[in-house]
């Protein structure tokens, strides 16, 4: 049902958007009433049929497309911009609006613009004084747009803010109305798939996804799977999210809207729902919150080729101390998060840790990040869950590019790698939210169960086949 909806509501608004094209129908057309005009009014006996458009308007298209082409265009300097056109025959007048588009360069200001256009300063200055107009501020890489009359005269501007935001000017009575176009996109819900074989990275760029999707998975279930040290063969991904099409062609993705992650047989879901306030979240199928106090990995994974390297699966313990975090051997740069909200209480230096960061969070909780290559913040400086607080390096007493992780509950040390199961709960949906959030993920529950059961089909069918 959820997904019809969504169709539907795609469809609505594909209509919309096809809708914002009628404006410049709109104008085709009145320019085609306005030849019509032009051709017809010399033979009509009231010459007052167009002169509810600009003043000047109408005298010089007359001149051009009836009274005589070849008339010497000295007579009527204005005519000049339009002497190419091919004499019109008055049954078939082929005399259009026509379009120039200019990309904005750095340095452009919409009067070199338009000067470019070869339109004048006044005609500039009365855009760009119009009122709750855009013009006034250009930023490179936007489209500027400049439809001219058959008579050389600015008749609309278009100025492209994105691929889905345009304001329009059009010309009426000696200044512009603005219109505000906005495009929605057409949104089509896409299932994807994957097997880990070496990492979640891999994984996913083989079932087609992009990285920030890749990325956005991982944001998502960075409080519940370590994606550096918990992927293991035969691990299988899914997700069902929001592609976004403007005309028909691909724009960008949309929302993830629901997903799933196997991993050693135990299976990890999320789903996007809105509560009743308003409020945006991602929750597993009990109405949990996905965004944890900690994350499992502290580091940028994806800067990790592979989640099989048996070197990193067995942590690096030559320190003189006795072991009492995690390791993660990465790239040296790789960045290095903080595992939540918190205040650093020291960043510094020291022979055996290196560029080290501890912080605190809350009252019980304190993080250590060793050997780092660089530090990003300093001493008594807040941070949020995932900021960059360093690069993981091989500083202090370390053997190669690593980071060494410790986690402290009131000053003891724990096992960073369990002691999340041991953490106050994450936030859940109310009690009067959890039934609407139920009814608003049951299709998409369906549609995960359905490629689990695809993928769980598909590994059946390649074993069979090695058999
Ligand atoms: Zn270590």
């Amino acid at each position: 049902m959820k997904r019809l909806q969504d169709n539907i509501s795609g469809a609505t608004r594909h209509s919309l958007h096809e809708a914002s094209h009628l404006p410049r129908r709109h104008i085709a057309a009145i320019g085609a009433i306005l030849l019509f005009l032009a051709v017809v009014a010399p033979f009509t006996p009231s010459g007052n049929v167009s002169a509810n458009r600009t003043e000047e308007l109408p005298l010089p298209t007359i001149s051009q497309s009836t009274v005589n082409s070849e008339q010497p265009s000295a007579a009527q300097p204005t005519t000049i911009e339009v002497s190419p056109l091919p004499p019109a025959t008055p049954e078939k007048p082929v005399e259009e609006i026509t379009w120039a588009f200019y990309q904005v360069r750095p340095g452009d200001s919409l009067s070199k613009l338009m000067s470019r256009a070869g339109f004048t300063d006044r005609d500039a200055y009365i855009a760009g004084k119009t009122p709750g107009g855009s013009l006034t501020q250009l930023y490179p890489g936007q489209t500027l747009g400049f439809a001219t009359q058959p008579n050389g005269e600015l008749a609309e501007i278009r100025h492209k803010l994105s691929a889905l935001e345009s304001v329009v000017y059009r010309a009426s009575d000696g200044k512009f109305e603005i219109e505000r176009e906005l495009k929605e996109p057409e949104v089509r819900v896409v299932e994807k798939s994957g097997e880990i074989t070496s990492s979640l990275f891999l994984a996913g760029q083989h079932a087609g996804l992009s990285d920030n999707l890749i990325m956005e998975l991982a944001n998502l279930f960075g409080g519940v799977i370590d994606f550096v040290l918990d992927p293991r063969e035969g691990d299988t991904l899914y997700v069902i999210y929001e592609t976004l099409y403007l005309d028909d062609q691909y724009y960008s993705d949309g929302n993830i809207i629901a997903a799933a992650f196997t991993n050693k047989g135990e299976t990890f879901s999320a789903y996007r729902y809105t509560d009743r306030e308003g409020r945006l979240g991602y929750y597993n199928e009990r109405g949990e919150s996905m965004r944890k106090a900690f994350l499992m990995a502290p580091l940028d994974f994806t800067r990790i080729s592979s989640n099989f390297n048996p070197r990193r699966v067995h942590p690096v313990y030559k320190t003189t101390r006795p072991h009492r975090g995690t390791d993660y051997a990465a790239p040296k740069g790789t960045p290095v998060f903080a595992a939540g909200d918190g205040r650093v209480i020291e960043a510094g230096y020291s022979k055996a840790n290196g560029n080290y960061v501890f912080i605190q969070h809350g009252e019980k909780y304190v993080t250590k990040y060793l050997h780092l290559d660089k530090r990003h913040v300093k001493a008594n400086q807040r941070v949020s869950q995932s900021q960059i607080i360093g690069t993981v390096g091989s500083t202090g007493t370390a053997t190669g590019n690593h980071l060494h992780y410790e986690f402290l509950v009131n000053g003891v040390h724990q096992n960073p790698r369990t002691i999340h199961k041991k953490l106050p709960k994450a936030k859940s949906l109310s009690a009067n939210e959890l039934p609407r959030f139920l009814a608003s993920v049951g299709t998409h529950q369906d549609g995960l169960a359905q490629l689990i059961a695809a993928q769980q089909a598909e590994s059946l069918a390649r074993l069979d086949a090695t058999n």
